[in-house]
């Protein structure tokens, strides 16, 4: 085979995935914001065909031989095309290295696991979900045995969700995060508590739904590039840059909640809005990682949108729209209220301060779980214990303790630390940027657009071309270090709760 066609064989192969991908994320999108309730069955029915033609795609002898030659030639392809191959055989290691029957049994596990994981959590029934977890754990123990034997199970995984990292890294991590954070949790706790109780006054969804556009247009998002829509959950899909969806999820007795939802989502479109044209139907369009495109959401959602700068500018809006609701509250006090910081049960509805020694939980449990030393059946017991510990609070039931996250009945571990190293990347990069940049200043005039531009070249741009710690070398100058994560919460913190 000659380079030159090989080449044109990957591109044109990564032409037709994207467009399968394509198809089956706007049917997904569909089935999840429009589609009627009785729409699930045809939808299933189709989803699985379309899978089964991207798998045969893809898992081939005859695309293994071509990945295999390409990399052989790594050194004579560009730098795009090289990462294309890198990450195509990354995605195929695991599928190239388990028996074809075993990953049949592992769709069904699977596809059971996610349903029972539903009622189980509606019954708040741990023990319904237990026996479906211990299988799910045992596959993840095995699958990394095959695709890496040379590797301990955890570090395969966590090196999957963000390449580069280790238990050894995150150990040290998250003993920065725990010896910085929990006493100061624990400080606070001691002094007032800050007022939010009028953000849980009744503010009509109607209302909340223009409050959104507005939101949308103070973070310079162009609508001709990404749709709104409500769902159960929030969550962001795209399929190009001008085509980005993302979803939110309205309260009328929690204002903060959707308001939130929008600038976070929001903050992951931005990102791939802010791709590079050459990545349009290449697989390496959107983020470098999960922890990369956590540390964008994030940075709009809390860096920028729980700043008193950012809250001067939008609450005349917002008052203007709640006038009754927030009659005698002033932008200092809706500022306030918005960073309200309280150890919590629930990892999703945490505040920026506790958010961490929730991530921190799951993956004590998900190292034990990966060596062994946890029974799936002593997973609640532990669960509590952690809570108790870290966040001193006492849960009262598995429904808001070990099964409010989806990510273990979808087999995934080893995903959670990449929500925590999110933020603490953007800790690092909000540092670097106020050297170039009056951070509070362009938000106070409304010029977010200046951060945005400022964060497409350093970081948006290259979407999957770098890898994220190449990314935070590029954007800062160093590497990755959390310290400036615990710098940027205690200062914050101390000075809201007055310590
Ligand atoms: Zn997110």
């Amino acid at each position: 085979m000659e380079l030159k066609e090989a080449v044109a064989k990957l591109k044109e192969m990564n032409r037709v995935m994207h467009a399968y991908n394509h198809a089956m994320g706007v049917m997904y999108y569909d089935i999840e914001t429009a589609a009627p309730k009785n729409a699930t069955g045809g939808f299933s029915d189709t989803m699985a065909a379309l899978s089964e033609i991207t798998y045969k795609l893809s898992v081939n002898e005859e695309n293994f031989a071509l990945l295999d030659f390409l990399t052989g030639h790594a050194d004579e392809l560009d730098e795009i095309t090289r990462r294309e191959v890198e990450e195509a055989q990354k995605g195929l290691k695991l599928l190239r290295s388990i028996p074809m029957d075993e990953y049949i049994e592992y769709q069904r596990v699977l596809s059971e696991a996610s349903a029972v994981w539903h009622e189980a959590k509606v019954k708040s029934d741990y023990a319904m979900f237990e026996p479906h977890l211990k299988k799910l754990v045992e596959f993840a123990r095995r699958f990394a045995a095959y695709a890496a034997p040379e590797k301990d199970p955890y570090d395969y995984w966590l090196n999957e969700f963000e390449e580069g990292f280790t238990q050894d890294v995150l150990d040290g991590y998250f003993e920065k995060i725990k010896a910085g954070l929990v006493p100061l949790i624990h400080k606070i706790g001691e002094r007032p508590q800050l007022d939010n109780s009028f953000l849980h006054k009744t503010y009509p969804v109607w209302q909340q739904r223009k409050l959104s556009d507005f939101l949308m247009e103070v973070m310079g998002i162009n609508r001709d590039d990404c749709a709104i829509g409500e769902t159960e959950h929030p969550f962001t899909t795209g399929f190009n840059k001008h085509d980005l969806r993302i979803t939110t999820h309205y309260y009328e007795q929690d204002l903060a909640s959707s308001m939130y939802s929008v600038i976070h989502e929001g903050g992951h479109a931005t990102y791939e809005m802010g791709n590079s044209d050459e990545l349009w139907d290449s697989p390496l369009a959107g983020g470098a990682s999960c922890g990369m495109h956590e540390s964008q959401s994030r940075f709009y959602e809390n860096l920028i949108g729980r700043s008193r700068a950012f809250i001067e500018l939008v609450f005349p809006k917002i008052k203007e729209t709640f006038p009754e609701q927030l009659e005698g509250v002033d932008a200092e006090a809706f500022y306030l209220a918005v960073n309200r910081a309280e150890p919590s049960l629930v990892r999703t509805e945490a505040d920026e301060l506790t958010y961490s020694l929730h991530v921190l939980v799951r993956y004590e449990i998900e190292k034990k779980l990966m060596h062994g030393e946890l029974d799936t059946k002593d997973l609640p017991a532990e669960w509590n214990r952690l809570y108790k510990e870290y966040l001193g609070v006492d849960v009262p039931n598995d429904k808001e303790g070990c099964l409010q996250d989806s990510h273990w009945s979808g087999g995934s571990f080893g995903y959670f630390p990449s929500y925590s190293l999110g933020s603490a990347y953007g800790a690092q990069i909000l540092a670097h940027m106020k050297k170039e940049l009056d951070f509070d200043g362009l938000i106070a005039r409304g010029e977010m657009g200046v951060i945005t531009d400022w964060l497409r070249v350093h970081i948006h741009k290259y979407g999957m071309i770098k890898k994220p710690a190449e990314l935070i070398r590029i954007c800062c100058g160093e590497d990755f270090d959390p310290q400036y994560y615990i710098d940027y919460l205690t200062a914050k913190f101390s000075e809201l709760y007055g310590l």
